[in-house]
């Protein structure tokens, strides 16, 4: 149970005491702070605490905010290494070489590269603020990549679809 009360000198502003940030808050200022640590890409350091608060996002009325762990992470949507520096935001500097290196034909020493799973356009369907949607991306590895950008990245929760084959949707969460 959160407790609300109001400063006598700011009357009409409830305020709680909020535990993660060990300090009393306004309901607006807590509202704002998870908009903006859930806003897309990688949130200023004091506000990671915000990131997957569920009284934040009950505060700013998004009550379907994505929980996923891998939310605001730099995991590589192809690896799935972890604090990595992504190019574009998705894949690591490593993969995008051997992704380049297998579109060259050859790699850093000259030599064909060996090994590296063929790049197409794959695309998952999703379900996110009440609507089903699509995510199509050219020169993927796998589905799975989609997957985890799709948790990485989306400030609402998502339920993935297995695409159109085997049916049924999953919960947006990465086994
Ligand atoms: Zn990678």
């Amino acid at each position: 149970m959160v407790e609300y009360f109001e400063n006598p000198l700011l009357p009409g502003k409830p305020m709680f005491r909020c535990e993660r940030l060990s300090a009393s808050l306004q309901v607006e200022s807590c509202a704002g702070m998870w908009n903006k640590a859930n806003a897309g890409g990688h949130p200023p350091e004091r506000l990671f605490r915000c990131l997957q608060c569920p009284l934040g996002a009950e505060h700013a009325g998004v009550g379907d905010a994505n929980m996923s762990p891998l939310r605001g992470t730099t995991i590589c949507s192809r690896c799935s290494g972890t604090d990595l520096r992504l190019i574009g935001g998705n894949i690591c500097v490593s993969c995008q070489d051997r992704a380049y290196e297998g579109l060259k034909g050859r790699n850093a020493k000259g030599k064909a590269p060996v090994k590296h799973p063929p790049l197409a356009r794959r695309s998952v369907r999703y379900v996110c603020g009440g609507e089903v949607r699509v995510l199509a991306r050219n020169l993927t590895a796998s589905s799975d990549e989609l997957v985890v950008e799709l948790l990485r990245d989306s400030p609402k929760r998502v339920v993935i679809g297995r695409g159109c084959v085997g049916g049924g949707l999953r919960q947006g969460v990465l086994l």
